[in-house]
């Protein structure tokens, strides 16, 4: 309760994304020293020295995604699967992906353990997106890259949307909204964010 209290102050209104996140608790998805922490709105250290997002922030971005019921959703960087887990409560069918494989490993299991049916993880570097999925009504990418990769702006549905952070990863980056319309894009800079960088090829775990 408390912790939707925090994320309504900061700005997080649409109800559906409130109840999607009082959905998935968020403790299973941060682990060992860090995990009495799971409930404090800070980005927290998972393995292969990535970052579970803020919570504020994830709620922020969910929002900013419109997701509905009838859509098809790419995440790109699964993380510890815990913003996939909560866009699995709001879309159709959630295809996340993560260049580490461990990390994808452990969030499937997560996913496993909570019967969230209408995810698929997989490990890919997923600047190239899922092309065999495409198109997409919503992409969420969750790593910083200097521009909208071409292949994720390529395989949005018309009248689709995708968020991201875009930027130099050493510096303060900017959350954007992408709408693709039947004649071109609209780009749409939200609130400064810090995230990873958007990383080429695999990872080595
Ligand atoms: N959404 C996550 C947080 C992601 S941290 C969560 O809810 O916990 C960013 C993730 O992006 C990292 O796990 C990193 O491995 C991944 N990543 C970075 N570059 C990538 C790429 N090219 N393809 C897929 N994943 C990538």
């Amino acid at each position: 309760m408390q912790f939707l209290f925090a994320l309504r102050s900061k700005g997080i209104t649409d109800t559906r994304v409130l109840t999607a996140m009082e959905q998935i608790d968020r403790a299973p998805f941060v682990k060992g020293i860090f995990a009495d922490r799971a409930y404090e709105d800070m980005p927290l250290p998972i393995a292969c020295g990535q970052t579970i997002s803020q919570p504020s922030v994830v709620g922020l971005m969910t929002q900013a995604l419109d997701v509905s019921r009838r859509d098809k959703v790419l995440e790109v960087g699964t993380g510890s699967g815990y913003q996939a887990a909560i866009l699995s409560k709001l879309a159709r069918r959630v295809y996340t992906v993560d260049r580490h494989k461990r990390l994808v490993r452990e969030a499937q299991a997560n996913f496993d353990a909570l019967d969230l049916a209408n995810i698929t993880s997989m490990t890919a570097d997923g600047s190239f997106g899922l092309p065999d999925q495409a198109p997409f009504d919503r992409i969420l990418v969750t790593a910083a890259a200097e521009d909208p990769p071409g292949p994720l702006l390529a395989q949005m549905r018309i009248g689709g949307i995708m968020v991201l952070p875009v930027g130099q990863s050493d510096h303060v980056q900017s959350l954007i909204r992408v709408t693709r319309h039947e004649t071109g894009f609209d780009y749409e800079e939200l609130r400064p964010v810090r995230f990873v960088p958007l990383v080429e090829g695999l990872g080595s775990e």
